[in-house]
């Protein structure tokens, strides 16, 4: 088996498409935010990043999308089947949902 390929191609990425969450946990690094940020990338934007990490392979990393929460991107199944014809993406990120508001939001941060 050779190394080679991992050496010039990335077998996973992790891409935080958005910060935008409904949630604010104690232990979020994302430092989220309830709305998406206007200058995110745009949905062709993506897709050109994808075909770019298309490109790295073969064979092409596998990209997992991620975030904030990717649901809030109205473009997110676009994306995944943008990526999945490119070879690469699959939707593997489960939508956050609250399990008790009182415990997983930071006080700080927490939104009506
Ligand atoms: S669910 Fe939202 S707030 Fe919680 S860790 Fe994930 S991105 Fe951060």
């Amino acid at each position: 088996m050779s190394h080679e390929v991992f050496e010039r191609t990335p077998a996973r990425v992790y891409w935080e498409l958005t910060r935008a969450c409904d949630l604010a946990c104690r232990h979020c690094r994302a430092d989220e935010m309830p709305e998406r940020a206007a200058d995110e990338l745009t949905t062709e934007e993506c897709e050109r990043v994808l075909r770019e990490l298309a490109r790295a392979g073969p064979p092409p990393p596998h990209v997992v999308f991620t975030g904030g929460d990717p649901l809030k991107r109205p473009d997110l199944v676009e994306l995944v089947r943008y990526g999945v014809g490119l070879g690469s993406a699959s939707p593997s990120r489960r939508a956050p949902r609250p399990r008790s508001p009182a415990t997983w939001r930071r006080p700080s941060r927490a939104r009506a």
